[in-house]
């Protein structure tokens, strides 16, 4: 005969149940990958302690409504709501491996599961209450309907759930194993079993101590995200070790009212992982406890809620008289949840040293407030400084670009984050030598433009020094740019230039740099980061063929021109090639780059052509999307066209 009493029971995968079985793991002292049948009934003893608990627990009836026996206010007026709750808990636990329904449990799969109306009757019928009709809904197990009158009903309002004794037992234990969290019960999973279950005795434990005083709320009650979080660090620092792939899902839910609802929210391992770092490697314990402890009450703002959505929390950086958080915490923070790379912040630290040593102390308390660079004249000290530190050899646009990465989409941008990060070491340049190294990096942000600005400017560069030596160089160019009189017109005629002789400056290339996603001309990044290379290739008193000239990103290939214009271009250069030969028409290109010839010149070359051309594609192509004039701008892309053509043609002629 089968000793019934030693029969295991073991987890179930379902949230709902595995929290119950946690608890009573807790309250049994028992194992809880290693529970018996025995357990159940030892912990249960006469069923009057978990009546208790239950009756006085707020979050029994967003568990199970208000309408289980033990919360029903028709049964409670009868005063008989106590003993019929005993009575059908004892019952289920004494038919668990005696379910007589041939349909398997929804919950844990188990082969048959139980007739609940039959359980009520004999245990209710002594008590003059077994006269009712009952079958499994949401008083029963959280969010299954019940048969005909519940619109929320699962399995799809069509018929009960199938439920076994085990499971319609266990979870009247899981008042105890949820805590509250943004108005909703939490439940917990988790990929380590272990993890999950210590973290779910931290919160039996506290509800524990709880319903012993006598408390009515459950742990995190009015608290916000702050408890879970706490919870979790308490957890972290008593973990001897961690596993990196562990994840956590919480189930948040509520059964009470007219609208139960059900969410899961991920808690990553990335999340994790931070806490563990945080606390057991670096000992932040008590400053994230600090921290959050000061935390207002929109949730959103919440530590707990920011390391969930990965983004920036605004404690961490300093306001008022607030400095900010410890340079650990706010690198870890940086570098784990957001992905920014640690080396971007090692930049930023070393300008702030750098603004500390050189500006006066004033200036540095002003660059310090919140909204300091914002404005840009603040902005343009720290730019200014980038310049003189590539000058003198202490930084390159390598460093710059961590710092400032490209945004994504046309045109060179980039992310403003940088000034965050300068200004909060600003407030934290004393702190030398942070003790970061332990902290890796993650892989930098793509490098596709920063590649193609250094070929452009290495070609540029070298081609000036040909013409006319670095000396000439400095003062036409860097001199000029200092002074920012170099703009669109300059780059559009190195553009021109460096076609004549190499590859990839399409328009498409100089589109993709030179023009934003509004449509418009944005080169004022594009040429401070040129000007770091060319302070940088200075300094290195490079002063002949760049070792830089092997960075040959892919070009971007296309004139971007429309078909008929397109065809237009080809059949002139062709017709002049073939009158006056491939010299001929570098004059034309020469005295199109002198603008010697105009818009007005290409026009009428076209209108003698024997070619479809109309007027309305011509307007349309001197008029941006926006409907504004983009004459000097089409006039370039015809000229890059034609010299791409003459270049194409002389490279296979010669
Ligand atoms: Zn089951």
């Amino acid at each position: 005969m089968i000793n019934e009493d030693s029969m295991s029971v073991t987890l179930t995968g379902n949230p709902f149940v595995d929290t119950g079985l946690g608890v009573i793991a807790f309250l049994g002292n028992d194992y809880v990958d290693k529970l018996s049948v025995k357990t159940l009934g030892d912990v249960l003893g006469d069923g009057s302690q978990l009546a208790r608990w239950n009756a006085q627990l707020k979050s029994f009836t967003m568990v199970f409504t208000v309408n289980s026996l033990l919360t029903h206010p028709g049964l409670k007026r009868r005063g008989v709501n106590v003993k019929a709750y005993q009575a059908v808990v004892t019952k289920l636990y004494e038919s668990i491996g005696h379910e007589n329904v041939r349909q398997r449990c929804e919950c844990c799969g188990h082969y048959s599961s139980l007739d609940i109306d039959s359980v009520c009757r004999q245990a209710l019928t002594p008590l003059g209450l077994g006269d009712q009709i009952r079958s499994i809904g949401r008083d029963w197990f959280p969010l299954t309907g019940s048969l005909g009158s519940d619109a929320q009903a699962l399995p799809a309002a069509s018929r009960s759930v199938h439920i076994c004794a085990k499971c319609l037992f266990a979870v009247q234990y899981m008042p105890l194993g949820l805590m509250l969290y943004r108005g909703s019960l939490a439940a917990f999973q988790s990929t380590s079993t272990n993890f999950w279950y210590d973290y779910l005795r931290s919160i039996v434990e506290t509800n524990y101590s709880i319903v012993k005083a006598g408390g009515t709320e459950p742990l995190g009650s009015k608290q916000g995200s702050r408890a879970l979080l706490t919870q979790l660090i308490a957890l972290m620092y008593k973990q001897k070790q961690w596993n990196e792939k562990t994840n956590m899902y919480m189930w948040l839910f509520t059964n009470s009212g007219t609208s139960p609802r059900c969410e899961i929210q991920e808690i990553p391992n990335r999340a994790l992982s931070f806490l563990w770092e945080a606390v057991r490697d670096h000992s932040l314990r008590s400053e994230i406890e600090g921290t959050v402890s000061s935390e207002g009450k929109n949730l959103r703002y919440s530590l707990l809620s920011c390391i969930l959505d990965g983004r920036d929390y605004l404690p961490l950086y300093p306001k008022g008289r607030w400095k900010g958080a410890s340079p650990t915490l706010f690198m870890l923070y940086q570098n784990r949840i957001l992905g920014s790379p640690y080396f971007a912040l090692q930049v930023a630290y070393k300008l702030a040293r750098q603004t500390q040593s050189v500006v006066n102390p004033k200036k540095i308390k002003e660059l310090q407030k919140e909204e300091a660079f914002r404005h840009q004249a603040n902005r343009s000290i720290i730019i200014r400084l980038v310049v003189e530190m590539t000058e003198s050899g202490r930084l390159r646009l390598d460093d710059y670009s961590q710092l400032f990465p490209y945004v994504g989409g046309p045109g060179v941008k980039v992310d403003m984050n940088g000034w965050k990060y300068i200004r909060y070491y600003l407030h934290h340049v004393a702190e030398d030598d942070i003790q970061l190294e332990s902290i890796g990096a993650i892989p930098d942000p793509s490098r596709v433009p920063l590649e193609r600005i250094i070929r452009l400017s290495n070609l540029i560069y070298i081609s000036h020094l040909e013409r006319r030596g670095q000396e000439r160089f400095k003062n036409d160019v860097l001199e000029r740019m200092k002074n920012n009189s170099l703009g669109i017109n300059w780059l559009r005629l190195q553009f021109l230039l460096l076609a004549e002789r190499y590859p990839g400056f399409t328009y498409a290339d100089w589109r993709s740099l030179c023009i934003d996603e509004k449509d418009e001309l944005f080169t004022k990044e594009l040429l401070y980061q040129m000007r770091l290379i060319w302070s940088g290739l200075i300094f290195e008193g490079v002063t002949q063929k760049v070792a830089a000239l092997d960075v040959d990103p892919a070009p971007i290939d296309g004139e971007d021109l429309p078909e008929q214009i397109h065809n237009l271009v080809r059949a002139v250069f062709e017709d002049y090639i073939a009158k006056r030969g491939i010299d001929g028409f570098y004059q034309v290109l020469e005295r199109l780059r002198r603008k010697e010839l105009d818009l007005a010149w290409i026009r009428s070359k076209f209108d003698r052509l024997n070619l479809p051309f109309s007027d309305e594609i011509w307007r349309d192509f001197l008029v941006d999307s926006k409907g504004r004039s983009r004459r000097a701008e089409a006039f370039f892309q015809i000229q890059l066209a034609f010299v791409n053509r003459y270049r194409d043609k002389k490279f296979i002629s010669s």
